[in-house]
């Protein structure tokens, strides 16, 4: 386990101070992938990232950990905690602009992984946001257009399947695997290419 380094101490402490919260205790591990990925548990008052290769992402992965630390938590009908809502991203786009990730980095990064994160960037008028979501929008009614310029967040690769705690991620770009594509990917592991609104 590597010690986090001090700009990511030094955030967790400047993050906390602002919204008067505890701090949480931070666990910092290296990974020879381009993105991150982290994990906030509340019960433990712990943040873990696994930090892959890219400065801004690493950053924009802390900040969306404290964004799940600060959130109000709330549940959904069934008691499971509805992680990527409404009031999550309240605060997660807002420790984006105020910690330096930009607002197209940050568009690029969430909607990579949480589609449904451009609806709430729109909704806080986070600028290109509104772009970015008629894109998608366009793009899922007219597949067979589209051709927009999207920015290759990793290039594509062949995936490479490993369980992380009750996860299953792709080994290589670090992304989460889930529902159809983890069954079917389960039986012939397939290729894929991880991309970003322009
Ligand atoms: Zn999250
Ligand atoms: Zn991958």
């Amino acid at each position: 386990m590597a010690e986090a380094p001090a700009w990511a101490r030094a955030l967790v402490l400047a993050v906390c101070a602002e919204a008067d919260a505890p701090t949480p205790r931070l666990t910092w591990r290296h990974h020879d992938r381009p993105m991150s990925s982290g994990v906030t548990r509340r019960h433990s008052a712990s943040i873990s990232v696994v930090a892959g290769s890219d400065p801004m992402d690493q950053r924009l992965t802390l900040l969306h950990e404290l964004a799940h630390w600060l959130a109000p938590v709330a549940h959904r009908r069934g008691g499971r905690v509805a992680h990527h809502n409404a009031a999550f991203y309240d605060v997660a786009f807002g420790l984006y602009r105020r910690h330096g990730v930009p607002d197209a980095f940050a568009l690029a990064a969430e909607s990579a992984r949480y589609a449904s994160s451009l609806t709430h960037a729109r909704r806080l008028e986070v600028p290109g946001a509104e772009q970015a979501w008629h894109d998608r929008r366009a793009s899922l009614h007219e597949r067979a257009r589209r051709r927009r310029p999207m920015r290759v967040l990793v290039e594509e690769h062949r995936v490479r399947l490993i369980r992380d705690g009750r996860w299953t991620r792709c080994a290589v770009c670090g992304i989460r695997i889930v529902g159809p594509l983890l069954r079917r990917w389960r039986r012939r592991p397939g290729r894929h290419v991880l991309l970003g609104a322009a």
